[in-house]
């Protein structure tokens, strides 16, 4: 039978997307960009509010270091993360103890904290991304200052040996997994996120065994999804989720440089999510994740900017600061005098995911031509 027929291909060997995420990285102006930084200094350093595991606020200062960056990455990589573009496989175990070092000296070693970020843009405690010593120098001593510590690691990372290993050297610490998704097809044909959820359970049990805290972070709207889907699925998995996790913490999409997801936006082929969908999705999950002792935050980076959350560009700083203002109060309230006339615009959208067979969905800036629209895959 001919191969001709546009909709099975003409025949070649399909691409796999594990190509595609893993090209940017080597254009020359990714690599010029990685050399030019100081390996001895912080990507940066900063202070925010925020919640201890008791609840009670508290300043939490944010180190995010430039590493060798996540082992995953340099196999294959997340369809949407820009780490990348941070690190560099040249990074020395001194460079590691030389950024800390200037981490402590650029906030007067914690001053005024009481909890730490540690954010190594991949698995904390994997050693071929960070060198041991390092690690534990920067577990005992967080510990050593009263400090709690946040760090991230990869579900098929927490094996039980490191987390025994971590434990005993910051016992109680907060391991945040970026699951993404709570849909095995997600994660391998949106996200190419590199471990399915079996193996996130058993990262869970695992962190509990060694009591270390469950942080999960959900993604809202991975590439190839429409609007009305990604409501529909985080709901339901912010739902499922917030029963196994001391905290969730739901990331909608930005749009990060060199990403497969920016090749998406630069072709008009995605757009990030509405506000307007994250305050649904609020409202929606609202009474399931107040039953649990679960925390649920929102965190619309670049909330507001096209590569941000957005709405309609005049209501977006409102919903924003009401999406924000719900993270500390958990009061539905704040929403109740939000309105705009893009709310429309939203609710059709949803509505069209709904009801038309369109798999990225059929919002107005998935532009092109509509036949071509309809049989993307
Ligand atoms: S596992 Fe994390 S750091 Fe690694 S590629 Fe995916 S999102 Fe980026
Ligand atoms: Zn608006």
């Amino acid at each position: 039978m001919s191969q001709s027929c546009g909709l099975m291909g003409d025949g070649e060997k399909p691409v796999k997307i594990h190509h595609l995420v893993k090209a940017p990285e080597n254009t020359p102006e990714s690599v010029a960009s990685r050399e030019s930084w100081d390996a001895s200094k912080p990507v940066t350093v900063y202070k925010t509010p925020e919640n201890l595991p008791d609840g009670s606020p508290c300043t939490a200062a944010t180190v995010i270091l430039r590493t060798k960056g996540c082992a995953w990455w340099w196999k294959s990589g997340c369809t949407f993360c820009g780490y990348f573009n941070d690190v560099r496989d040249d990074v020395t175990s001194e460079d590691m103890f030389s950024q800390w070092e200037e981490a402590k000296r650029r906030t007067d070693d914690f001053k005024g904290c009481k909890m730490v970020k540690v954010y190594t843009s991949g698995t904390f405690f994997e050693d071929r991304e960070n060198p041991p010593e390092w690690q534990e120098h920067v577990l005992k001593e967080t510990h050593d200052l009263g400090l709690h510590l946040v760090v991230e690691a990869q579900a098929q990372m927490c094996t039980d040996e490191k987390l025994q290993w971590v434990a005993e050297r910051h016992p109680g610490c907060t391991v945040a997994i970026g699951l993404e998704a709570y849909d095995n097809t997600v994660l391998r044909f949106h996200a190419n996120k590199g471990f399915t959820i079996k193996q996130w359970h058993k990262a869970v049990g695992l962190l509990r065994e060694n009591s270390l805290r469950v942080k999960t972070y959900l993604l809202f709207k991975p590439p190839f999804m429409s609007e009305g889907d990604a409501l529909e699925h985080t709901s339901k998995w912010v739902k499922e989720v917030s029963e196994l996790s001391d905290e969730v913490s739901i990331n909608p999409m930005n749009i990060q440089r060199g990403t497969i997801v920016d090749r998406l936006f630069r072709n008009r082929e995605y757009r990030p999510p509405w506000l307007w969908s994250l305050v649904e999705m609020i409202v929606r999950t609202h009474d399931d994740v107040s039953a649990t002792d679960c925390r649920v935050i929102v965190h619309p980076t670049a909330g507001g900017k096209t590569r941000g959350s957005h709405n309609c560009g005049s209501c977006d700083s409102e919903v924003v600061a009401s999406i924000e203002r719900y993270s500390v109060s958990g009061d539905l309230g704040e929403f109740s005098t939000l309105d705009c006339d893009c709310k429309q615009v939203w609710q059709s959208e949803i509505q069209g995911d709904a009801s038309l067979p369109s798999p990225m969905g059929v919002g107005i800036h998935r532009r092109g031509n509509p036949l071509d629209l309809m049989r993307a895959p």
